[in-house]
């Protein structure tokens, strides 16, 4: 067993931690404070080949796969969690359509998701259709005389809907068929009947906009339907699986960063006359934190793993977004904690390093919905 990084991985890796220091962490604060997403980063991640990972060299991608994508998130999540989710929900789109697009669709979209600086979207979630996915009833029905489907129904709470240039979105072509009836379309951005609605304002990850998309009797290129009709479901929960490691690469990056930041803060901070760091009770927290990150990461990279060497890698997926951010918020909890009163202030980075944690345990599947799929995975062998 070797859990020794490559020497590519490792250029990754310190690129990523460059990028996070140099471009992310001097504009965390203001990104979560404005509530703006982070454009000029976006186009830098762009250009430096983020954007790209997963994907082939001949779409624009940079090759790499699910470790890399891991380390280059965590980076990013230790100072902008709100940079890494964007990056993180943004592969979705481009790793879907070169699993599943034809030629002419990868020739179409891939450049521009990859190297072009173009966001991704995916679009499953809506108002009456969250962890009950199958409850959809967005339509797309396809019109013979103009060789286009035609949209109708409302997604909600789609990170980066109204910034995105090309969504992927789950919508059902045979709506009498339900589940079996979901198909994943390409929507682009300015397509007449699309729209976005709300703009939710959020707790946390306030950089990562989460929108409203409104289709209304939006026609679309029959050509821009992904994989094949009615199998828009088994795409979703494949992309989810990928997506899920991706959430445990956040929740593992923003933990790492707590620990360092508590390490030190408790060497500083003087209280009876000692550091804090020489108590007890402070050495046991930060004990517990490094070691349920520890085995939070090497649970993530184990899923990673079996994902890029194509085994089967739904359980453990679900199995690692659940326990690393699960740990997340524990270790983001103690660490605040340990910064007393100092952590609740906004002048450190903790309070929204503990609100931006939060979401991992919500989004790409609840903590709930991770231990229905692991329990129905591991009781049934
Ligand atoms: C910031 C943010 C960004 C998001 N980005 C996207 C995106 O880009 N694309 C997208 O498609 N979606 C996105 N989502 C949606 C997200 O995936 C859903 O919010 C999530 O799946 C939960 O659905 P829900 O909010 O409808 O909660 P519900 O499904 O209504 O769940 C409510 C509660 O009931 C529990 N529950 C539900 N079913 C069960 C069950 N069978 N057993 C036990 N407990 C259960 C849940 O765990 C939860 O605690 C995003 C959400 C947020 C908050």
């Amino acid at each position: 067993m070797d859990f020794s990084l490559t020497r590519e991985q490792e250029l990754i890796k310190k690129l990523a931690q460059q990028f996070a220091e140099n471009e992310l962490e001097p504009v965390a604060e203001k990104v979560d404070h404005d509530h703006v997403f982070p454009e000029e980063n976006f186009k830098k991640m762009a250009s430096l080949g983020f954007t790209g990972i997963g994907v082939p060299s001949q779409y624009g991608g940079c090759d790499g796969g699910t470790l890399e994508k891991v380390i280059a998130v965590s980076e990013f999540a230790k100072k902008c969690m709100a940079s890494a989710a964007i990056l993180s929900i943004h592969l979705i789109a481009p790793q879907a359509i070169n699993k599943y697009g034809n030629e002419e669709q990868k020739q179409r979209f891939l450049p521009k998701l990859t190297k072009g600086g173009a966001l991704g979207a995916f679009a499953l979630t809506e108002p009456n259709a969250g962890s009950d996915a199958g409850a959809a009833k967005t339509t797309a029905i396809y019109d013979p005389e103009t060789d286009e489907y035609i949209l109708n129904g409302t997604k909600c709470f789609i990170s980066g809907g109204s910034r995105a240039e090309v969504l992927i979105i789950f919508a059902l072509t045979q709506p009498e068929k339900g589940l079996k009836g979901m198909s994943a379309i390409i929507v682009e951005k300015g397509t007449l009947g699309f729209s976005t609605g709300k703009i939710e304002s959020k707790m946390g990850l306030a950089g990562s906009e989460t929108a409203e998309l409104v289709f209304e009797d939006c026609r679309v290129p029959a050509s821009n339907l992904l994989g094949k009709e009615g199998k828009g479901f088994k795409i979703a929960m494949e992309a989810l699986d990928g997506a899920r490691v991706g959430v445990g690469a956040q929740a593992v990056g923003v933990a790492e960063e707590a620990i360092d930041l508590s390490i030190k803060y408790s060497k500083e901070r003087i209280q009876f006359g000692k550091p804090i760091a020489k108590l007890q009770g402070i050495q046991w927290y930060i004990a517990d934190m490094a070691t349920k990150t520890l085995a939070a990461k090497t649970l993530v990279q184990y899923a990673a793993y079996l994902e890029d060497v194509g085994k089967p890698f739904s359980q453990e997926a679900a199995m690692c977004k659940l326990n690393a951010s699960e740990n997340a918020r524990f270790v983001t909890n103690l660490a605040l904690q340990i910064h007393g009163g100092y952590g609740y202030m906004k002048d450190y980075p903790l309070e929204r390093m503990y609100r931006d944690a939060k979401i991992t345990e919500i989004y790409e599947g609840t903590s709930e919905i991770h231990k229905v799929v692991i329990s129905r995975a591991v009781m049934s062998k």
